[in-house]
C-alpha cells in the first residue's frame, strides 16, 4: 500500500500546510519550499521552520517531500541560465535540509536545441557539482519522469537511467515517477499486463531501489501524446483500473503517493480523489 497523499499550499507558511493536511488523513505530503514561479526566496523563518517539524512530528505524515520551482533548468545549454539554475537548486536543497524534507522532486529541464546527450550532461554535471559543494547535503534530488513535452528531458526510464549513471554519489539521487507523465511519454499502466511490463521495464532499466515518490494524476490527454496536463483520478485517458493496478502492487509498498490534482479552494477536491484511491484497494 502506497503512503497517500497530496501536494498542500504552504500560503501563511510552510507549517500552515501540516494543519490544512489534517482532516485529510494522508501519510504523506508535497509542499514548495518558496515560491516556484519565482526566482528569489525569503529566507526561512527559524520559529516557522521549529512549527513545521513539531506538526510533522505530531502527525501521521512519515514523508515529507518538496518540488523544486518550474523555472529551474539544469540541463540548460546557456551558461548563465545553467549556473543560476544550480545555485537555486542548492538553496532548495539546503531549505529541505533545514525543513527536514526526505526528497526533493526535479524536472531534469529542457535540452533546448543542443540534444537529448548534451541535456544529460549537463544535468549530470550539475548535480556532481551541487553534491561537490553541498557535501553534508541530507535530501534527495528525485529526477522526476516527464511527458517529454517539447526539449524536455526525463521522457523516457533510458535517459533518467543514464544521469544516474553519470551522477557520481547515486545515493543521493532517486527517482519521482509521475503516472500521467509516464503515460503522456508512452508508458501504459491500463491493462494488468501493461501495468507489469511498465513497471518491470522501469526495474530493468533504472531499478525500483531508486524509485522515491510516486505521482498519482490521471492524464487528460491521450495516450503517448506528449502533453502533460493532470486529471482527477478516474476521470482521465488512465482511468480508475490504471490506479488499481498502482494502488495493489506490493512492489511499491511504504513509498509516497501523492496528489497534484487540481485543488479548487478547499481540501473537497482532494478528499474526492482520497476516497477514490483508497476505494481501489483489493481488502
Ligand atoms: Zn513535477
Ligand atoms: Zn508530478
Amino acid at each position: 500500500m502506497l503512503e497517500l497523499g497530496s501536494h498542500i499550499s504552504v500560503a501563511g507558511g510552510v507549517d500552515k500546510a501540516i494543519d490544512r493536511a489534517e482532516p485529510l488523513e494522508i501519510t504523506s505530503i508535497q509542499i514548495f519550499t518558496k515560491n516556484a514561479n519565482q526566482w528569489a526566496a525569503k529566507p526561512l523563518d527559524p520559529a516557522v521552520v521549529d512549527r513545521f517539524q513539531e506538526k510533522v512530528a505530531a502527525s501521521p505524515i512519515k514523508t515529507v517531500v518538496a518540488h523544486d520551482s518550474y523555472l529551474i533548468n539544469i540541463a540548460s545549454p546557456d551558461e548563465a541560465a545553467w549556473e543560476k539554475s544550480l545555485n537555486a537548486l542548492k538553496i532548495e536543497l539546503d531549505r529541505c535540509d533545514i525543513l527536514g524534507v526526505h526528497h526533493l522532486v526535479s524536472h531534469p529541464g529542457a535540452h533546448s536545441g543542443s540534444g537529448v546527450e548534451a541535456g544529460i550532461d549537463r544535468v549530470a554535471a550539475a548535480v556532481n557539482r551541487i553534491h561537490a559543494e553541498m557535501p553534508d547535503g541530507k535530501a534527495t534530488l528525485a529526477i522526476e519522469t516527464t511527458a517529454g513535452q517539447g526539449t524536455t528531458l526525463g521522457r523516457s526510464f533510458e535517459e533518467i537511467a543514464e544521469m544516474i549513471d553519470k551522477i557520481e554519489d547515486k545515493a543521493r539521487v532517486t527517482v519521482c515517477l509521475d503516472t500521467c507523465h509516464i503515460f503522456a511519454a508512452g508508458y501504459d499502466l491500463r491493462t494488468p499486463e501493461e501495468y507489469a511490463r511498465t513497471i518491470k521495464h522501469f526495474d530493468d532499466v533504472i531499478g525500483l531501489a531508486f524509485l522515491s515518490v510516486i505521482h498519482l494524476n490521471d492524464s487528460l490527454k491521450p495516450f503517448a501524446s506528449h502533453r502533460d496536463r493532470h486529471a482527477h483520478i478516474g476521470q482521465g485517458e488512465l482511468g480508475l483500473e490504471s490506479f488499481r493496478h498502482v494502488m495493489n502492487d506490493p512492489l511499491l509498498d511504504g513509498l509516497p503517493g501523492i496528489l497534484e490534482t487540481e485543488k479548487g479552494d478547499d481540501i473537497t477536491l482532494d478528499a474526492m480523489n482520497l476516497a477514490t484511491l483508497r476505494s481501489l484497494v483489493a481488502v
